[in-house]
């Protein structure tokens, strides 16, 4: 199986972290550099039977830019062409309005997206429950996953749902 994905999320949610586990520090290939081409591939990773290369969304990042609302219609069609999209989210009692914008940009497209619920290390299960609960109910996300990038809990689960949709 093959295809490409997009990590998307507020800034420090986890995103790089995540991307570094998936892939082992020594092969990444990406950088923090604002990018202007589009579809520019981040980094790849492949196991026996599989190879996902992360495509960089850039926009999606800073959606208070100058130039926001150009930079967020070509990451929105950077998430249009990719196999599957995942969006980063960190612990919080609430859905704040960094993730609302977000989601709001994610409901015009028809991509399935992962909702990745990082940092589960700093949440209790009652907390866990409530955001996954608020999340569930926007009925925008193909699947919900509870991981922590930094103890690397639940890595594996999560390629195997990226591979679903591959
Ligand atoms: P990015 O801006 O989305 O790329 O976020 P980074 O990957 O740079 O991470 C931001 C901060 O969150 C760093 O200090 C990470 O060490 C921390 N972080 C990332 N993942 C986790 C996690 O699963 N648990 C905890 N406790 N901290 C994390
Ligand atoms: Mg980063």
């Amino acid at each position: 199986k093959s295809g490409f994905v997009s990590i998307i999320g507020r800034p420090n949610v986890g995103k790089s972290t995540l991307m570094n586990k998936l892939i082992g520090e020594k092969i990444a290939i990406m950088s923090d550099k604002p990018q202007t081409t589009r579809n520019r591939i981040q980094s790849i990773y492949t196991s026996e039977d599989c190879q996902i290369i992360f495509i960089d969304t850039p926009g999606m990042h800073k959606p208070k830019h100058k130039l926001g609302e150009y930079m967020i219609n070509t990451a929105k069609e950077t998430l249009r062409e990719v196999d599957v999209v995942l969006f980063v989210v960190d612990e919080s009692k609430d859905i704040g309005p960094g993730d609302q914008f977000i989601m709001e940009q994610l409901r015009e497209i028809k991509t399935p997206i992962i909702l990745v619920m990082n940092k589960i290390d700093l949440m209790n299960p009652e907390q866990f429950k409530n955001l996954y609960e608020q999340f569930k109910d926007q009925n925008i996300f193909a699947d919900i996953i509870g991981i922590s990038a930094l103890e690397n809990a639940n890595l594996n689960a999560l390629v195997e749902k990226i591979k679903d949709f591959l």
